[in-house]
């Protein structure tokens, strides 16, 4: 623990906690009219303050509340349209040397049955998601001395290196590994991730160091300043989170916001995607059967909403630790990106009998597989599944890619390329009843298509799908 003190010796903490209660404190006191006028404010999609954030978080009016939702429907749907970006996590190892108290994986757990992947059962885990059409996969490490930088970094070129079947190769690999100095970063980066992800879990720091007693990760500042060394890197798409259920849900989101800020203003861009974990049951933590902060669905919903209000253009990411029915009202008011199928732990997808407390991080909710989900938020919300991965391809990344997505760009390029995907999904993995679900989606998304000019472009490659053509985007 001393050498990692250490390595975060010169940083300083930018989270204002007295500020942040302030604002806090500030929000509880005003009135009807303020929450109306930021929710005004919210919908020309510029974003949002720290404080305007804690304004609607305290608002405890249910008719503005709605309005709130109203108003991140319209911005979801203005920014992103209906496409929902999906991916999985594949667990590669949970050896882990820190002691989170609300983590399965953690040091003391002598009940968990420990493991890492070989490069053999990657790639025997990347298979089986290859055939079921994922794209997408968000490598997970615990952090443990014996897995470095190189190391990870090898995983991930073994992931990229596996293909099977007619379309079956995983084109964009995020990851979210315990935070890495400038020169592990640098490796990740040379091995072409996509997001580097990290979640601070609380910025307050007393509850912090209560929860993270030892270990690398008890360090809170080194891992406060994750995300510069990565854009430090040339890593320019990260991604942030906090677990909600062991703090103050409001101290944190604002906390957060003020993380995001602080990126923008020293490297020019904030974060690509924020996730919004909740605690789920997992082996040999208390804690998690029994947050201290327990999110109602309300709550947790409205955090959603008033995220995708204070940062139209970041990615929100939403994962199996919610379950099926309640994942359907999230998509609506703001979430951008969803897990599906996933499993949490090392070698579960190719396990047949994967339901095992005994090694998993934490518990699903939502155990759909894949395609189930597709059918779902095709036949039931009209949404666009994409695997595109075209922007990361062409070098549209960091500030660039938030750039592109203030101009339309989302609607001009990302739903056509996430339409190819899904072509490519269909004509690939999809049971029939998916494929008919997502045939008639397609043909709807054509018969509805205002530019001619990309409509026929799309038509083309959509032909030349059917004819056996892969990999095809604007
Ligand atoms: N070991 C790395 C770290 O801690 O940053 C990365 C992997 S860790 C498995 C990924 C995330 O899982 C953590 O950042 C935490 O937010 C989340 N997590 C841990 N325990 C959880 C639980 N019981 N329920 C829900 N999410 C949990
Ligand atoms: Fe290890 Fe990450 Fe789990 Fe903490 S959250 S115990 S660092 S895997």
């Amino acid at each position: 623990m001393n050498g990692q003190r250490e390595r975060s010796g010169e940083y300083h903490n930018f989270i204002d906690e007295a500020g942040i209660w302030a604002d806090i404190e500030r929000a509880e006191k005003c009135d009807r009219q303020e929450v109306l006028d930021v929710i005004s404010k919210a919908s020309e999609k510029k974003g949002l303050t720290p404080y305007e954030v804690a304004v609607l978080l305290k608002n405890g009016d249910q008719e503005l509340d709605e309005a709130i939702f109203e108003t991140a429907i319209g911005i979801k749907k203005a920014i992103y349209g209906n496409r929902l970006v999906l991916f999985a996590p594949l667990y590669i190892t949970n050896e882990c040397g820190n002691q989170c108290a609300y983590c399965g994986f953690k040091a003391t757990n002598g009940d968990l049955d420990r493991r890492t992947l070989s490069s053999l059962e990657i790639q025997r885990e990347v298979e089986v998601l290859e055939k079921l059409g994922h794209k997408r996969l968000l490598l997970v490490y615990g952090e443990h001395p014996k897995f470095g930088a190189d190391w990870i970094a090898r995983t991930v070129e073994d992931v990229y290196s596996i293909s099977s079947g007619k379309s079956g190769e995983i084109r964009r690999v995020n990851v979210n590994c315990a935070p890495l100095d400038v020169e592990g970063f640098k490796r990740l980066h040379e091995v072409g991730i996509g997001t580097y992800q990290c979640f601070q879990e609380t910025y307050h720091r007393e509850t912090y160091a209560k929860l993270h007693p030892a270990g690398p990760k008890a360090d809170f500042l080194w891992r406060l300043h994750a995300m510069h060394r990565a854009q430090e890197a040339g890593i320019d798409d990260v991604g942030m989170g906090v677990l909600f259920g062991i703090f103050d849900p409001a101290f944190d989101i604002l906390a957060l916001l003020h993380h995001c800020n602080q990126l923008e203003t020293d490297w020019g861009v904030g974060p690509h995607t924020i996730s919004f974990p909740r605690l789920e049951p997992a082996l040999g933590a208390d804690i998690a059967f029994n947050p201290p902060y327990p999110t109602t669905d309300h709550e947790f919903k409205k955090i959603v909403a008033i995220l995708r209000l204070a940062v139209p253009y970041t990615g929100l990411i939403l994962t199996t630790r919610e379950g099926a029915e309640f994942r359907k009202e999230l998509l609506e008011v703001g979430v951008s990106q969803l897990s599906a199928g996933s499993r949490t732990y090392p070698g579960a997808y190719h396990d047949p009998e994967y339901d095992r407390p005994e090694v998993q991080q934490f518990c699903v909710d939502d155990s759909r597989s894949l395609d189930e989900v597709i059918c779902s938020i095709v036949s039931e919300h009209g949404y666009v599944p994409s695997w595109c991965t075209a922007c990361y391809r062409l070098g549209r990344t960091g500030e660039h890619f938030m750039e592109l997505a203030k101009t339309g760009f989302i609607q001009k390029f990302c739903l056509p390329n996430g339409l190819l995907t899904f072509k490519e999904y269909l004509e690939d993995y999809a049971s029939p009843e998916t494929k008919a679900a997502g045939e008639k989606l397609i043909r709807d998304e054509l018969d509805h298509y205002s530019d001619e000019k990309r409509r026929d472009l799309l038509m083309d490659r959509l032909q030349r799908m059917e004819q056996g053509e892969r990999d095809l985007y604007l």
